[in-house]
């Protein structure tokens, strides 16, 4: 478990095994913190015939179940957009049936902001009166976006975001040298720093500074670094526009302001599926180049 998350999964847990859990939990923190590990560990152990000492047993039938990610009594709600009524229901069916291992069934609803109206209203009557041994998990970084009648009817847990040591020191037990710009970079969010860094194949932030600090010097050609950075798009028009921020904090440079703004610009251009991601990133490095952040 994510250290962080000890103390609030420790607390879950010990109501857990006293039967005195909610039947119906909402986790909510920042991005990147690892809010579903808990989600899938708590699931985890609720579903673990034989638990012990706050841990799922990682032995019985259902633990292998669940590891291999074909636990009958495990359901996840996602979607690629909103989650529509139709998967609510569709879900809500899955847990009305009896336990196939009769223990508990547990259904973690990601990103649960994303519901539509409709699908929250069909959720209420789960959550008001859920199934016998059933658990819902909802999972959100956006609580603002939660129907007060779904907050009314969960258990609200807010997760803590882990301190910039707590973050360097977890990153560097996973093997990851990173600097505190660099996590701060990925807006605080060491899970995020970890899947960035862990993709094959995808930029560094440190190649990405040399190489924008070499179009900024006018020693390279944007275009090149277009090219090869394309893929990654939009996390190299974040990183610019972080760059960017961070230089307009430092000299209140109104060049550096509109070289934000255009970063801002190229986000919105990049929300189009059919965009041409190579002019999009070289038509924003072209505005570093020559910049005189002096
Ligand atoms: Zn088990």
């Amino acid at each position: 478990m994510l250290p962080w998350l000890l103390s609030p999964y420790h607390a879950i847990v010990n109501r857990l095994s006293a039967n005195r859990l909610h039947h119906a939990l909402l986790l909510t923190g920042t991005e990147g913190i690892g809010k579903m590990q808990l989600a899938e560990r708590l699931a985890n152990i609720m579903l673990c015939k034989l638990p012990a000492e706050h841990q799922p047993c990682q032995q019985c039938q259902s633990c292998q179940l669940f590891a291999a990610g074909t636990h009958p009594d495990f359901h996840m709600l996602q979607s690629e957009r909103q989650i529509g009524v139709d998967l609510v229901r569709e879900s809500i069916a899955k847990l009305s049936r009896t336990s196939q291992l009769s223990g508990n069934k547990v259904l973690i609803i990601p990103a649960a902001e994303t519901m539509t109206e409709a699908a929250a209203n069909a959720l209420l009557k789960t959550l008001e009166e859920p199934t016998a041994n059933t658990y819902l998990i909802l999972v959100t970084h956006q609580l603002s976006r939660i129907l007060p009648t779904i907050l009314s009817r969960c258990e609200k847990h807010a997760l803590p975001t882990p301190t910039t040591q707590q973050s360097l020191e977890w990153l560097r037990q996973q093997g990851m040298e990173v600097t505190e710009a660099q996590l701060q970079a990925y807006a605080y969010a060491p899970l995020k720093v970890q899947s960035s860094l862990s993709e094959p194949g995808g930029v560094q932030y440190a190649d990405f500074i040399t190489g924008l600090e070499s179009i900024i010097a006018g020693n390279t050609d944007e275009t090149q670094f277009a090219g090869n950075w394309q893929e990654e798009a939009k996390r190299i028009v974040g990183w610019c526009q972080h760059y960017i921020h961070r230089q307009y904090i430092r000299n209140q440079k109104q060049s550096a302001l509109a070289v934000y703004n255009e970063c801002i610009k190229a986000l919105v251009h990049l929300q189009n599926p059919g965009v041409n991601k190579k002019l999009v990133l070289s038509t924003l490095l072209a505005q570093f180049s020559h910049l005189d952040l002096t």
